[in-house]
């Protein structure tokens, strides 16, 4: 087995505000695990630039052959309408390490849950194409067994939690959706210790907005679960705080923050950089066995929250300002 001190984090410093907060979160991993071997690659708009593909091969190997992913945002508006995009190489990636459940905890106050999004089916990856009349489609599939190995993850981390599971889809409409519903009542059987209650996602929506604390973890497919983890993170305090991980059965995870590379922002030296922070602590804690460490950076980031807060969140700190708050809390 591989020692503590050969653990090698692939870092994806992307495009936008990407390149910014990845210099923060270098920074603390330098002082918290000064041991962890740190590669740049080049991926997204970047890649794009440089090589015509948004994941190049050598990337790819490399994430292959790390312990984990640190995955800042890409996308850029100037390939939006190009027929090269950053987002394809986003959807191979987690489709080449089968990295299938997306973690995104949120909290603020009496809120604390976790949505657990399917991240490599449904309407993202089906076949899609153009009719001869000009038609453009997305078909949404799942296989049971996809749906399956996210619903088992989702109890299993539910089991660990308040051992309450909602599963949200939209049965009354979807055959994708009632296929859902089946398979997460097959596996309920296994975990008899977990309440489970199905929600359709309309009605998911406006209870995030209106009650979020009566959930505890959430489990869906890949499209409701990029909306409503979007709509938790704007009800805990907005995108710039939320972080995700992306794991998969073996293999490295994809840990990365919730939101984009905010090209309205870019390059003004205001990125918010606690999201990436977060994500760094749940690699920490998920990959790299250190929650210790994850605890104390959690703490480095509620102090810089609370003492140098960024204008998104109607401070005037800058990234850097941010950044060595957590780092003296970090020291101290
Ligand atoms: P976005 O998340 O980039 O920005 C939405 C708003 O939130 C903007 O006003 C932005 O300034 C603000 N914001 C986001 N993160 C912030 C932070 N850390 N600090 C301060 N403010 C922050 O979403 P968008 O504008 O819809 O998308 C921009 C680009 O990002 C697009 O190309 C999109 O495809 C891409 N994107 C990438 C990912 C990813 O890499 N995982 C996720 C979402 C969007």
């Amino acid at each position: 087995m591989a020692s503590r001190s050969a653990k090698r984090i692939v870092c994806l410093p992307g495009d936008g505000i990407g390149p910014e907060v990845m210099a923060v979160a270098q920074r603390v991993m330098h002082v918290l695990a000064p041991e962890l071997e740190l590669e740049d690659h080049p991926f997204g708009a970047a890649a794009i630039r440089a090589s015509g593909d948004p994941l190049p091969a050598e990337t790819l190997e490399a994430c292959r052959a790390a312990d984990a992913v640190l995955k800042a945002p890409i996308g850029d508006p100037e390939f939006d309408a190009a027929d090269v995009r950053p987002e394809q190489g986003m959807l191979r990636l987690r489709k080449e390490l089968d990295v299938y459940a997306n973690l995104r905890p949120a909290s603020r106050g009496p809120v604390d849950l976790l949505i657990v999004r399917e991240l490599v089916g449904g309407l993202y990856f089906g076949a899609r194409g153009v009719r001869d009349d000009g038609t453009v489609f997305d078909t949404c599939e799942y296989h049971p067994s996809q749906v399956e190995r996210i619903a088992r993850r989702a109890f299993e981390l539910a089991r660990s939690r308040r051992g309450r599971l909602t599963s949200v889809d939209k049965a009354n409409v979807l055959d994708t959706s009632r296929l859902w519903r089946r398979v997460v009542h097959e596996v309920a059987g296994d975990y008899p210790d977990v309440e489970v209650a199905d929600m359709l996602v309309d009605n998911a929506a406006m209870q995030l907005a209106s009650a979020p604390e009566q959930f505890d973890v959430i489990v869906t497919e890949n499209m409701f679960g990029d909306i409503l983890s979007d709509l938790a993170a704007a009800m805990t305090g907005g995108l710039g705080l939320a972080p995700s991980a992306s794991l998969g059965d073996r293999g490295p995870g994809v840990f990365e923050p919730v939101h984009g590379s905010a090209p309205d922002i870019a390059g003004h030296g205001i990125a918010n950089p606690a999201a990436m922070l977060r994500s760094v602590a749940l690699m920490l804690d998920l990959a790299l066995d250190r929650p210790d460490e994850a605890a104390a950076l959690e703490r480095a980031v509620e102090a810089a929250l609370r003492d140098a807060p960024t204008p998104d969140l109607g401070g005037n700190a800058t990234t850097a300002q941010f950044a060595d708050v957590v780092l003296a809390a970090l020291v101290a």
